[in-house]
Parts: C-alpha cells; sequence; structure tokens
C-alpha cells in the first residue's frame, strides 16, 4: 500500500515538474493560435498530440475584414505561437498582430513562398495574391513553416514534429496528383471559374483554369455596376453553365450578376457554395484535404 502511494506521488511530482515549462499551458502542449482553419489544420497535423490548436476565423469568416475581438485577443495573448497566412490576407489584423509579434514567436506561414512562386495582386501595387491554399504544392511551403514554428517553440519534441509533417507533406503531395487527376477531366474550353471574389488565381494557375472574380483580390473594394455588366456580357457571350457562390461573401452578389446576366437574354447557374478563404474544417486531421475533394465535388458538374 505505501509502495503504491509511493510511486502515484513520484508520478505526479514527475507530471507536474514536466508541465511547468514557459512554453505550454498546463496540459503541457503548446497553445497554437491560427488566424483560418487551413493553418489551424497544418499545426494539429504537424503538432498532433502535443499542440492545442485554436482557429479564430469559423468557416466562411472574410479574412480580408476580418478583425480581432477581445476574445481573440486574448486568446492571442495567452498563446504559445501564433500562426497567420500574411501576405496581406488579415489585413484588418495587422495592428494586433504586430503587437503580439513583440512579445511571442508569431509567423506569417505563407511569407516562406519563395517570391518567384508568388502571384502578383493586381489591384495592388506590390503585393502579393494571398490565397497561396488554393495551390497545394505551394501550400507545402506554408505546413512547412508551421513545422519550424512548432520546432522552435518546442525544441525537444522536433523528431515527433518532423516525422508528423513528414507524414502530412506526403499526403499533400498525393493530394495534389489527385487534384490534377480530376481535375483534368474537365474539357479545356469548360475551364472557366467564375466566382464572387479573386480568391481563385493561384487555383486557375496551378489547374488550368481561366478564372474571373466579381469582386478583386481583396473584399474590401466592391464590385462596382461597370464590373458586374463586363463580367454578365463575358458570361452570356461565353455561355458559361454556371456561376459559384463563396461562402464569405454575401450571396446576393452572384445573384446579381445572375440577374444581369439573364437581362442580357442567357441563363446561367449558381452552382455549389466554394469555401474560398474560410474553409470548413469538418474533421480536423484531415480537414484541408477533405474540403479539397469536396471543391473537387462541387466542380464535377462542370464536367
Ligand atoms: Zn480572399
Amino acid at each position: 500500500m505505501k509502495k503504491s502511494f509511493l510511486i502515484i506521488t513520484v508520478i505526479m511530482f514527475l507530471f507536474s515538474t514536466g508541465c511547468k515549462k514557459s512554453d505550454s499551458d498546463q496540459s503541457g502542449k503548446v497553445n497554437v493560435v491560427a488566424t483560418i482553419g487551413m493553418i489551424g489544420d497544418a499545426a494539429q497535423n504537424v503538432g498532433g498530440e502535443l499542440v492545442e490548436v485554436v482557429t479564430l476565423m469559423g468557416p466562411g469568416v472574410d479574412p480580408h475584414l476580418y478583425k480581432a475581438s477581445a476574445q481573440d485577443v486574448s486568446r492571442l495573448t495567452r498563446a504559445d505561437i501564433i500562426l497567420y497566412n500574411g501576405l496581406h490576407l488579415e489585413a484588418a489584423m495587422g495592428e494586433v498582430l504586430e503587437k503580439m509579434g513583440e512579445k511571442k514567436s508569431t509567423v506569417p506561414v505563407s511569407e516562406t513562398i519563395p517570391k518567384e512562386k508568388r502571384l502578383n495582386a493586381d489591384d495592388y501595387e506590390n503585393q502579393y495574391d494571398p490565397h497561396v491554399w488554393f495551390d497545394v504544392e505551394l501550400w507545402r511551403y506554408s505546413v512547412k513553416a508551421v513545422r519550424d514554428a512548432l520546432i522552435a517553440a518546442d525544441k525537444k519534441n522536433k523528431a515527433a514534429y518532423e516525422a508528423n509533417w513528414q507524414d502530412y507533406d506526403q499526403k499533400l503531395a498525393q493530394l495534389q496528383n489527385e487534384v490534377l487527376e480530376t481535375l483534368n477531366k474537365i474539357k479545356p474550353e469548360q475551364k472557366i471559374l467564375i466566382t464572387a471574389h479573386d480568391a481563385f488565381n493561384y487555383f486557375g494557375n496551378a489547374y488550368g483554369f481561366e478564372v474571373k472574380g466579381l469582386q478583386g483580390i481583396s473584399t474590401v473594394a466592391e464590385a462596382g455596376t461597370k464590373d458586374v455588366q463586363d463580367l454578365a456580357a463575358f458570361i452570356a457571350d461565353n455561355k458559361i453553365p454556371a456561376i459559384f457562390v463563396e461562402s464569405s461573401v454575401p450571396r446576393k452578389n452572384i445573384e446579381a450578376l445572375q440577374a444581369a446576366v439573364k437581362s442580357k437574354g442567357f441563363a446561367v447557374e449558381i452552382g455549389g457554395e466554394l469555401f474560398s478563404d474560410a474553409w470548413e474544417m469538418k474533421e480536423l486531421v484531415k480537414g484541408l484535404i477533405w474540403e479539397w475533394f469536396s471543391i473537387m465535388y462541387r466542380l464535377l458538374p462542370m464536367l
């Protein structure tokens, strides 16, 4: 009896000292705060059991306009590391992120993508298009940056993060092949994707689609009447069968476009809803990969 009591005490002692690390919370896990679901997904896959991940923006939230709430600020303050996309995606959070960066590791994971592989943002001089997750090849750089940030925060578990990353990176490489294979089945003349805002340029570039958005790269500037009329004319002239709603942009914008096309004597369908900027990570472990398959499923009517 006495012996087992002693063992329990020793275990409790070891456990409590093991937890007293400056870089983790009471559970002993590294406390990660990610801005968007796709980054939260990467952190969960690479961090596994070693991390506790909180994602600030839920599915359908517009990251261009998103401002940190009081609750977010307290989460950010408690975080061991903060992971965000960068490339001006979280434009309205710039100040908060900068402030946090003075105190803790705050990493813009997609700014590790080589400049020559990035696309320029047409509407903004000297800025890059931030929607890099739409090219699986490029997203692998961001995931690698997540790995490096976790290792820097929790060096003793380096080997585990590397092994998890290796496994996930391999899955992404496989995903890239499957995306290419599926989307290549769409006839070239039908590879025109029209959505609510310019989130899909990387997608178009990587998988051979001509992409047109009603609004620009950011949703900050609203589409003018002329933009709507020009795009409507393009759709009617090219007899494009479907246009797509985005979960993070009001549906009425695409409905206005549909009405403008109708006034030009052509009926265009509204296809499914695409998650553009804030994906629905239904199953966190398979989140990004699952969402890719759901994107491909929604594009199937174009086949
Ligand atoms: Zn966007």
